[in-house]
């Protein structure tokens, strides 16, 4: 953990990494059951079929798209997906911030692309609206422990801080301000799913190209972040050790598995590590 000492600046993954929201709300909504709800409306009963019997996996929104319609019965679901756009354009429009995502315009060349998005807005409506105090007294997604107090630690001591999600902006900045803190820069989903002159693979984790696109809005590292000996002052923090650990590597960053109930298995690289608790890290930063 002394590693720390050299921090510069710190970004973070968003789901299981800084907010619970895979634990269902008191409602019984979580990310997974969200999904399966966004893919019966989307996708109808068939594409639900499909998803039950793969799961969510941690895959992105147009990855899921892409391996539901390579399963299933492809016109069945093309012209469900379809009525649902036409049927609900007028909805999903606010869900996303203006200029980002795909146009909600159906588009036979694009079609896994446009569906992902109608997914991923029809997944929102329903998560959004589960993001708040409930009667019960419980608050949903809650921040996942002591990760709060951390971030405040680095902003304390000058460290720039940002998030690097295949979540979503309304989300992510609804969150932060249900756990009364200022959401830091972020980029995700919606700033990637509309870029058209890239490949899917490199829109998603652990593609590097995700880094590389969060740098060119992060004015706070710009001037120094393109220098190697800079880039290992980066530290990367994320639950999954493949889309997150890998992505760190390939851009030259340190990682750092947040792994509270000590279910990975796999060995890390001897510049990883692992931590169960986001309190060892504050303390770790306070001891120096
Ligand atoms: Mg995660």
């Amino acid at each position: 953990m002394r590693q720390l000492q050299e921090m510069t600046a710190a970004v973070f993954d968003f789901d299981k990494t800084v907010a619970e929201t895979f634990r269902p709300s008191p409602n019984g909504l979580g990310t997974e059951e969200a999904y399966a709800l966004a893919v019966s409306m989307v996708l109808g009963k068939h594409g639900e079929q499909v998803y039950r019997g793969q799961g969510l996996g941690n895959r992105a929104p147009t990855e899921l798209v892409r391996d539901i319609l390579k399963a299933g019965s492809m016109p069945d679901m093309l012209s469900c997906a379809q009525m649902y756009l036409e049927m609900n354009a007028a909805i999903l429009d606010g869900l996303v911030p203006p200029g980002k995502g795909m146009p909600l315009v159906w588009s036979e060349e694009k079609q896994v692309e446009v569906i992902g998005e109608l997914l991923t807005r029809a997944k929102l409506m329903v998560l959004v609206d589960e993001l708040s105090h409930h009667p019960d007294g419980s608050i949903w997604p809650e921040p996942c422990s002591g990760v709060l107090e951390f971030m405040r630690e680095l902003q304390k001591r000058g460290i720039a801080t940002a998030i690097l999600s295949s979540g979503h902006e309304l989300f992510i900045t609804r969150a932060f301000e249900l756990w009364g803190a200022e959401a830091p820069l972020m980029l995700t989903d919606d700033d990637v799913r509309g870029l058209t002159s890239v490949s899917l693979n490199e829109k998603m984790k652990p593609h590097p190209f995700l880094f590389e696109l969060l740098i060119r809005k992060w004015q706070d590292v710009q001037s120094w972040a393109h220098e190697p000996a800079h880039r290992r002052r980066f530290f990367y923090f994320g639950d999954d050790i493949v889309k997150d650990g890998r992505l760190a590597a390939s851009a030259g960053l340190r990682f750092g598995l947040y792994d509270p109930e000590s279910t990975v298995t796999a060995e890390m690289p001897t510049d990883q590590f692992r931590f169960a608790d986001w309190r060892d890290l504050t303390k770790a930063m306070q001891a120096t």
